[in-house]
């Protein structure tokens, strides 16, 4: 048995009901306790007879940032695109194509090399649980091997097959809807299944086919759906209990009331709204509807090529209208609630000790100094980490 002890804590954020005092159930001076890396006390007093203490004086601690949504297996790079549209040129489903081209030819090594690279930098600023998605192979043999890449760095693995039509089945869709359910699904060891439900990408009955598939080999639902045009997407989702419906921009007051009365976790992407500017003051609707919200980077290189949660929260905060405390609550408890985990997300008795210790007297600072790296140190299950193992 290891022990650690986290003293002294400026601001400590539990996002613990117990605790609670405001909406992060934030409390100050108190010291939390880790034996075998899980959480084992939260207390006032500076616990005795630990193998190693931390001082943390004049310092935050917080949940390590749980980043439900992203897309880190591919190749090549879209900044020209991205400069064009700061141009005026509109964001539409069709540029991922040219990073399907590169992922195709890229061989294993450098797919897990680009991986891993931004895999630290997300660990760097905070991120101790990562979702990530294939979606840039849209082949058999791509997908499958996108998916055993993204099982090497993490256990939430989502299979999006259906990230866009390929250019081989332009003018037959539905053949490939066919390949993703007869040959696809079935090989893919994936947790998730997603879909790219929205104009130019897949309608709302090619995505119900996709997912019950999914659903019949074992995986279980979540769906991008409302970015880029009002659809049927989240009642969808709704309607297969999906854990979270994703991006949402486009929805109207009826999509929002009804993932508000749902299990579906409400998950913004402020990177997305940032980089192609579409929806301001977004997340203000879900937060007032009482819908749970969670806030994930969509890390990829065409719409959102950023891997901070840091930098998502004070995006949330500036541009979507969350207060600080919901966009946090979003990026740590919201995000394990969009990925169905409830070991993760809290500093609570009995949960993992996934904690990021920030160099700052309140967890405010995120999202009031944006764009600065606070962060001091980060610990998975209690041990300090800083480079990305699963
Ligand atoms: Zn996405």
């Amino acid at each position: 048995m290891s022990s650690v002890a986290f003293t002294n804590i400026k601001t400590l954020v539990t996002n613990d009901v117990i605790h609670d005092n405001g909406s992060l159930g934030a409390l100050n001076g108190a010291s939390v306790v880790v034996e075998d890396g899980l959480i084992r006390q939260i207390s006032k007093s500076v616990p005795s007879g630990v193998d190693r203490v931390i001082d943390c004086t004049g310092m935050t601690l917080l949940p390590g940032f749980v980043d439900s949504h992203s897309h880190l297996i591919f190749a090549g790079d879209r900044s020209a695109e991205f400069a064009s549209r700061s141009q005026g040129q509109e964001y539409t489903a069709g540029g991922i194509s040219s990073t399907v081209a590169a992922t195709r030819i890229a061989s294993d090594a450098q797919l897990i090399g680009n991986a891993h690279k931004l895999l630290d930098e997300a660990l760097l600023s905070g991120t101790t649980t990562i979702e990530i998605k294939s979606g840039y192979g849209l082949t058999e043999k791509d997908e499958l091997r996108s998916i055993k890449i993204a099982g090497q760095f993490t256990d939430e693995t989502t299979l999006l097959a259906a990230h866009v039509i390929p250019a081989e089945f332009t003018t037959n869709p539905d053949g490939y809807v066919e390949l993703v359910v007869e040959s696809i699904i079935p090989k893919s060891r994936a947790k998730w299944i997603d879909v790219f439900c929205d104009e130019g990408a897949f309608t709302p009955e090619q995505a119900e086919t996709i997912l019950r598939a999914g659903i019949a080999h074992g995986m279980l639902p979540r769906l991008h759906a409302n970015q880029l045009s009002a659809g049927k997407g989240v009642e969808l989702a709704v309607a297969l209990n999906a854990a979270s419906a994703d991006h949402l921009s486009k929805s109207t007051t009826q999509d929002i009331e009804l993932l508000a009365s749902s299990n579906t976790v409400a998950t913004i992407l402020p990177g997305a709204e940032f980089s192609t500017y579409l929806e301001a003051n977004l997340g203000r609707r879900f937060l007032d509807a009482g819908a749970t919200v969670a806030i994930a980077t969509d890390c990829n290189p065409g719409s959102s090529y950023t891997t901070s949660m840091p930098f998502c929260i004070a995006t949330a905060v500036s541009l979507l209208g969350f207060s600080v405390e919901e966009a946090i609550h979003a990026a740590t408890l919201g995000g394990a609630k969009a990925l169905r985990r409830t070991d993760i997300g809290q500093i609570a008795l009995g949960k993992k000790a996934d904690l990021v210790l920030l160099s700052a007297p309140s967890y405010i600072h995120l999202a009031y100094r944006p764009g600065v790296n606070l962060i001091h140190s980060i610990y998975k299950s209690g041990s300090a980490v800083t480079t990305w193992k699963k």
